[in-house]
């Protein structure tokens, strides 16, 4: 049903474009104004640079962050049947897959996600795929010391993000390419953003949701955000499985990236680090620690990966975790939206489905203080 109301969504990475999706499906006029929208390239634009796959970081202490974590599971696995029922539906990119999380010490996280998922297992380390890599590892490397296993999604990004903007454009939704001005406080970028969205034809927001990730730092001047910088190998070939794999130290990943003939490796994370330049000796690390997991994948020469493309993304880090709340700037009326670190993928449907919520919330008229 339609709402008289327009909402301006500032951001075109997968937190922005969800939520326009959503808001679209709720009946609401939208239109989103970003610098960089999908098939675009830039160190600035987190979204094309993710791996991405759903596994959760979210601890039980983080309730909302689960619940955001399992709704994007429950939706996307819904989204995956109906695309298995009807092979004419524009493919969204995204693939079940088995899913396996490697420790070579003890499982450090707590696994509170273990009944949300299909088909959780534990793995022993009589059972494969555990004998073949232990066969693989050379004898002074680490051996797993705890496995398991689910079934979980990986995700096509560069699809997924083309897709988000088909079916928001199917709904109504009116992407315009253009950069807020920062450094002159929020009010002065959502004037901009007004100007802009009436120029080209729209009528006046009537609310703004902020999804512009890092970049909110220098928009609204929010210095708790800091970039989480990820450097990730694209290798020739699809991989079996998704896997993760937890070391001293470190973590390494590899993802199938649905339908390409490519799997992303990688699991690096720098807390502050801002260079897109990728460091050859990560490179090289990264590589050796998947060899052991993805032997399909070294169909090279030399019996090594081929890789296609070595890359960096920031992920949008915030101390305190998402900013997800309403704000009246002046008079205007603001979402905020940002800061989803290394989850926006896997908690996307749920962050939107809050995004909606607060947007119905900032738009119901209220008397005095009581809210109706
Ligand atoms: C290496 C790596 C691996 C990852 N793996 C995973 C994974 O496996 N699973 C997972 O869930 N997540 C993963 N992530 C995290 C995920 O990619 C991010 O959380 C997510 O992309 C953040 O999206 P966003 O829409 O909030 O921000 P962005 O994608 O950065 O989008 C921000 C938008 O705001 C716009 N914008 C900013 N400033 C302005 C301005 N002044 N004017 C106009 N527009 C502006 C930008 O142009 C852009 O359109 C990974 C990230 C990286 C880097």
């Amino acid at each position: 049903m339609p709402v008289d109301a327009h909402i301006l969504v500032l951001g075109a990475g997968v937190t922005g474009l969800t939520s326009a999706m959503l808001l679209a499906e709720a009946g609401y006029e939208v239109t989103i104004i970003a610098a960089h929208v999908p098939g675009d390239s830039s160190i600035e634009y987190t979204s094309p640079w993710a791996g991405a796959h759903w596994r959760t970081h979210a601890s039980s202490e983080e309730p909302m962050l689960c619940d955001w974590d399992i709704q994007t599971y429950e939706y996307w696995s819904a989204l995956l049947d109906t695309e298995n029922k009807d092979l004419q539906l524009h493919r969204s990119g995204i693939k079940m897959y088995e899913s396996y999380d490697y420790w070579d010490g003890p499982v450090t996280e707590d696994l509170w996600w273990a009944p949300y998922v299909r088909n959780f297992r534990h793995v022993s380390e009589s059972q494969e795929p555990l004998i073949s890599i232990s066969k693989r590892t050379p004898p002074r490397a680490p051996q797993i010391a705890n496995a398991v296993a689910c079934r979980a999604m990986a995700i096509n990004v560069p699809q997924y993000l083309l897709y988000l903007l088909e079916q928001s454009r199917s709904l109504g939704v009116k992407l315009i390419k253009a950069r807020l001005p920062v450094g002159r406080g929020l009010k002065a970028a959502l004037l901009a953003a007004e100007s802009t969205v009436t120029v080209n034809g729209r009528r006046l927001p009537d609310c703004y949701v902020n999804a512009t990730g890092l970049g909110a730092r220098k928009l609204c001047g929010d210095e708790a955000l800091y970039p989480i910088r990820g450097q990730t190998v694209l290798v020739k070939g699809e991989a079996n499985a998704i896997t993760t794999r937890i070391g001293e130290g470190h973590r390494t990943y590899c993802i199938p990236r649905p339908g390409s003939n490519s799997t992303i490796l990688g699991g690096t994370r720098e807390d502050g680090e801002w260079s897109e330049t990728p460091d050859p000796k990560t490179t090289s690390q990264i590589l050796e620690r998947c060899s052991a997991m993805v032997p399909e994948l070294l169909t090279g020469r030399d019996g090594g990966f081929e890789v296609i493309s070595v890359q960096c993304g920031l992920r949008p880090g915030r101390n305190g975790g998402p900013r997800m709340e309403k704000e009246d700037v002046d008079g205007t009326k603001v979402v905020h939206a940002y800061g989803h670190a290394g989850a926006g993928y896997q908690n996307s449907v749920g962050s939107a489905r809050l995004v909606r919520r607060l947007v119905d919330e900032s738009l119901t008229p209220t008397f005095g203080t009581a809210r109706l």
